[in-house]
Parts: C-alpha cells; sequence; structure tokens
C-alpha cells in the first residue's frame, strides 16, 4: 500500500480526494472483496466493507481507519487501522470465528477526520472550511466506482480503531498495547500584539511599544499555564509567531501568537485560556500596548465508552500483553464515531514516538500484536457491550 503515492523523499504522499487517495481505495476494496464483504459507500465518500452477519437482528460493529496521508508521511498512520482490519476479517474467516453480528469496515475517513466527522454528523459540509486549520477541501469528492449506497442511519453497535500512538509513552513505558481512554480537544487561539513600529536607533529603551518584547513575555506564561495543569494532561503551545515589520531596524511593531491548548479535562483547559488571557491583559497593562485574544476554535474532549476500554484491556491481557491505559494527544476517527456509538482504540508504540514523516516507524510485532488485539476484541466485544437501543 506504501508504494501508492512513494514519494521523492522516501515517504508516501497520499492526500485525501486525491488519485493516489483512490489507488489505495481500490487496492483495500480488492482486498475486502476477496474476503466476500459487501461494499458501499457514503454520501460523503466514505467507504464500507460489511459482513452479512447471521443475526438478524445484530447491529455491525465497526473497525477501520483512513488510507489518506499527510504529504510526505509515513506508511502507518491510518493505512495500518485499515489493514489490520482486513487482516482481522481474514483471520476470523480462516478461524470460522465471524461474530453473529456484522463486521463492517470504513475505509476511507480522509481528511483531517472530515469523512468520519461527517458521517457522524458533527459536520455539515457547509461547515468543511472550518475543519483542519481553515484548509478548503473539494467537496463532493471524486466517485472511483459505481458503489451501491450503504443506507443512511443503519445502526452501529460499536467501533474500533487500531492507531499508531505517534508519542513516546507507551515506549518509555515498556508496553505494547495502548487502550486509549480519551482523545484531547484543542482550544486554538489568535493572539495579537499591537505596539508602535519606531526606529531602533532612535527610540530610547523607556519609550518603546515594542510588540515582539510583549509576545516573548506570553510565549513564556503560555509554557508556564500548561506546566500549572499538566497533572490533568493539559498542555499549551505557542506553535507559531509573525512579527512585523520584521527589518533590522525597526522596533517590531505587531505580533501575532497562534496557541494550541489541548487536553483531556474540560475545566483544565478552560483554566489554561483563563491564564492565557489574564497574562495577556497584564502584560498589555504593563507595557501599554493592545493585546487581544481570538478563539479559532474550541471543542470538547471525547471520553470512550468505559465498558469499550475495559474490554479492550481485558482482551490484550487474554493475549498475555499488559497494556497502558492512556488519553491520546492527537485526533483520531474513532472519536467521531464515538458520537454514534460505544467506541474504543487500541495503540502500538512509534518507535522514538516519530510520526506523519518518512521515518515513521513501528515494530512489526507490535503491529503484530496491535491486529491480534483488534481481531480478538472485534470478534467478541458484539457479546459484551450491547448497544443502547435510544
Ligand atoms: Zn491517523
Amino acid at each position: 500500500l506504501s508504494q501508492i503515492g512513494a514519494d521523492a523523499a522516501g515517504g508516501v504522499t497520499r492526500t485525501a480526494f486525491t488519485q493516489a487517495e483512490a489507488q489505495a481505495n481500490e487496492r483495500v476494496v480488492s482486498w475486502l472483496r476477496e474476503l466476500q464483504l459487501t461494499v458501499a459507500a457514503d454520501r460523503w465518500g466514505n467507504l464500507f466493507a460489511s459482513s452479512d452477519g447471521n443475526d438478524p437482528a445484530g447491529v455491525p460493529w465497526l473497525a477501520g481507519s483512513h488510507l489518506d496521508t499527510v504529504p510526505n508521511g509515513g506508511r502507518l498512520d491510518g493505512a495500518l487501522g485499515v489493514v489490520a482490519a482486513v487482516e482481522a476479517i481474514a483471520a476470523m474467516r480462516q478461524a470460522d470465528a465471524m461474530p453473529p453480528w456484522p463486521v463492517e469496515e470504513p475505509v476511507r475517513y480522509a481528511h483531517g477526520k472530515v469523512g468520519s466527522l461527517l458521517f457522524s454528523g458533527a459536520i455539515e459540509p457547509g461547515q468543511l472550511t472550518a475543519v483542519d486549520d481553515g484548509t478548503i477541501v473539494a467537496f463532493p469528492p471524486p466517485v472511483t466506482e459505481n458503489l451501491p449506497e450503504r443506507a443512511a442511519g443503519r445502526a452501529i453497535g460499536g467501533c474500533l480503531e487500531l492507531h499508531i500512538e505517534q508519542g513516546r509513552r507507551l515506549e518509555r513505558a515498556g508496553r505494547r498495547i495502548g487502550v486509549v481512554t480519551a482523545v484531547a480537544s484543542p482550544i486554538r487561539l489568535r493572539i495579537v500584539v499591537a505596539g508602535r513600529a519606531d526606529h531602533s536607533g532612535a527610540t530610547p529603551m523607556d519609550d518603546r511599544r515594542d510588540a515582539l518584547v510583549a509576545a516573548a513575555q506570553l510565549v513564556l506564561a503560555i509554557e508556564s499555564a500548561g506546566r500549572r495543569e499538566a497533572g490533568h494532561e493539559s498542555v499549551a503551545t505557542a506553535a507559531q509567531l509573525t512579527v512585523s515589520p520584521g527589518a533590522m531596524n525597526v522596533v517590531p511593531g505587531a505580533a501575532t501568537l497562534l496557541v494550541d491548548v489541548r487536553g483531556i479535562d474540560g475545566p483544565s483547559m478552560a483554566r489554561v485560556r483563563a491564564d492565557i488571557e489574564t497574562a495577556a491583559a497584564t502584560i498589555a497593562t504593563d507595557r501599554e500596548l493592545r493585546i487581544t485574544v481570538t478563539t479559532l476554535s474550541s471543542a470538547e474532549p471525547t471520553r470512550f465508552d468505559e465498558a469499550v476500554v475495559a474490554e479492550l484491556v481485558e482482551t490484550a491481557e487474554d493475549l498475555d500483553e499488559p497494556t497502558l491505559v492512556m488519553p491520546s494527544g492527537a485526533g483520531h476517527d474513532a472519536q467521531c464515531l464515538a458520537l454514534l456509538a460505544p467506541a474504543g482504540m487500541i495503540f502500538v508504540p512509534s518507535i522514538d514516538g516519530i510520526s506523519h514523516s518518512p521515518l515513521e516507524q513501528t515494530a512489526d510485532t507490535d503491529v503484530i500484536t496491535g491486529a491480534r488485539v483488534l481481531a480478538a476484541a472485534w470478534a467478541t466485544a458484539g457479546y459484551a457491550i450491547v448497544p443502547d437501543p435510544s
């Protein structure tokens, strides 16, 4: 699969809604058809492959991920969860262990979760520009095949996703399987410092409204705000700073900071935001300049279903695989599906925590362990977790 979209820089560039992504979809669909699954698409371009199941009342359990990559990404990211689900179905078929309810694999959750956001109803197509830092995507996506439409509103029993961790926690803990409790969500802020541009030679130190110095103080205040809430797993990052006019002989007159606050605890994230706003007000007063803080986006963290988390831990332990129960700092498709049904995620370690890079790697044994846990959980979760009929 990593040959599709292989780029000159040794990575994979298979961005959403491109020919390369369509080719990857077709490749995976051919594998799924070999497994005698029925392939369908929803009106957002998400592809699904489903077994029928022999329980007429059974609602499908989904497992899958996304096939698109970031530009010059690695070969694992979402592809791992898609391929592992294919392998899981193959293993179930081989072992004659297909569950009585349908298993269904969504294989195209493209572009900053756009596919799963639309599928779950979390966003409407008109809101697409608000997704993924304002990047506008082509919509509707190009249809590569004439596929039957997946029945809209078909109930879902639950959803599982295997993904690489994209961090170093598992490696540090010496564990191969992470079970994700919650997905952090970002609050994004734009902070504009309006000072006064002056000649850097002619303006004495006590007569300056230096926007960059104020922004520098803010950067430190943002770090402190994050550190104060570290016990609640919140983090704060001053991610980008632009200064104008940016000339060697001019005291900076304006500065813009982009800030990313993330966490799994809403009140803790709110305290980080409040601390940043207080620091901005104090610095503005002290330095006699204007600082405005604008919220670009703000979302509630997703907590995964406790029964699914417990089931994944138990499944892994039955396979003699101790787990690390942990939050995810990065966003994933499963958090969108969690709006519709009980959902959960399995992480496998990322070597050195590297991801979204050609250097992204996971040991083969860890990939296999992750796929085994996914297969075992997928084959049994429907017995343990019955969806709320409402
Ligand atoms: Zn991913």
